[in-house]
């Protein structure tokens, strides 16, 4: 058996260590006589592997005490409409940050139930930067400020958490989160889909200041409803037991690596050996974000002449490196170099692209 490099966006590349344990546990998980995902999610046994799980994250992220955390399903996309139910009354103001694809889906979810006001919107100029501080239109009493961490599609990402006094900031940092250290206690909710950076899909974390939950916000169903979820323990209806339990194994295996100061300084590495590689390329390679606000999680870029996508892509997935196709949104190449993406991987690609280029130059 042999793995490929796997560069996709997501459903992304999970930890060959963390694959290869729930391996060995699938069966018969720690001698129960039964697989993980085959018992109840109230018994001891899964109660214990949330436990740990949400401990771990806790660990990993420095997350404070007075942050409530929840593992949801729905993915990120059930959650961008759910924070505008939880937290803005019917028809409130909330402001929203556009630098992407998943900020404009953000947008689409709150539509129906609040006044959702764009205070910066970065299509015009073909989400290649984030429109500038002075620039954005903030409105006087937003329930909150939504912004995207890191634009999986787009390739921008946030160098800084924007500064906008004491309105809550609510983020999706469904492809970066746990990539670097974060100041938690500077946001009101940060949520993701676990399929880019933590784990399978089928689970969202959602990390939320408990403050915030005490918010009237719209009148909505229970299970709608993150108080409720907060006191279910996540567990008000069944949870993605095995979704949980894989992400549960990936803390720990992110934990033993060193946490994410060193992936921080990992996933500096990679992007910037990419990137150095598409711009040192003599035009051959192009990525036309700003140099500022390029991700260090997703790396979109052309080849100087579309008929050489084709052979790139064949080319590479013979060389082990295989998802480089790009999104249909944008065409071209992407590289999701997520913590789980080893450095010989990107490394390896590194070195495909020099040598593609000499050979079809
Ligand atoms: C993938 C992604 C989403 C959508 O996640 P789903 O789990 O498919 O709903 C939202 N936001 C960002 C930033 C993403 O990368």
């Amino acid at each position: 058996m042999s793995r490929a490099f796997n560069f996709s966006a997501g459903p992304a590349t999970l930890p060959e260590p963390v694959l290869q344990q729930a391996q060995a546990e699938l069966l018969d998980w720690h001698g129960v006589g039964a697989s993980i995902v085959e018992l109840s999610h109230r018994g001891p046994e899964f109660m214990q592997v949330a436990a740990e799980a949400e401990a771990d994250l806790r660990t990993l992220m420095a997350i404070p005490d007075d942050y409530a955390m929840l593992f949801l399903q729905g993915g990120a996309t059930a959650q961008q409409a759910l924070i505008a139910l939880n937290f803005a009354a019917p028809g409130q103001t909330v402001d929203y940050l556009v630098t992407g694809h998943w900020g404009k889906t953000a947008l689409k979810q709150v539509q129906p139930y609040v006044a959702a006001n764009v205070a910066a919107n970065g299509e015009p100029g073909g989400f290649r930067d984030i429109p500038a501080r002075e620039s954005w239109k903030l409105s006087q009493d937003a329930a909150y400020l939504h912004y995207t961490a890191n634009e999986t599609i787009h390739g921008v990402e946030f160098g800084e958490i924007p500064d906008v006094g004491d309105v809550p900031l609510i983020a999706d940092f469904s492809s970066s989160i746990a990539s670097e250290p974060l100041d938690v206690s500077k946001f009101g909710v940060i949520y993701a889909g676990a399929q880019k950076n933590l784990g399978p899909v089928g689970v969202s974390v959602v990390i939320v200041r408990r403050e915030l939950l005490e918010r009237a916000g719209q009148p909505r169903a229970e299970i709608f409803d993150y108080r409720a979820h907060v006191k279910g323990e996540s567990m008000l209806n069944t949870p993605p037991t095995w979704n949980w339990y894989l992400a549960g194994l990936v803390f720990k295996w992110m934990l033993a690596e060193g946490g994410v100061a060193e992936f921080a300084q990992r996933n500096a590495r990679k992007s910037a050996l990419l990137y150095q590689v598409i711009d040192n390329s003599g035009g051959y390679y192009r990525n036309e974000v700003a140099a500022a606000v390029r991700s260090r999680m997703n790396v979109p870029f052309f080849l100087h002449d579309e008929a050489l996508d084709k052979p790139f892509l064949a080319e590479a997935q013979a060389a082990g490196l295989i998802s480089l196709k790009g999104h249909r949104a944008l065409g071209g190449m992407r590289a999701s170099i997520y913590n789980a993406m080893p450095e010989e991987g990107v490394q390896a690609l590194a070195a495909f692209m020099r040598d593609f280029q000499q050979r079809h130059g």
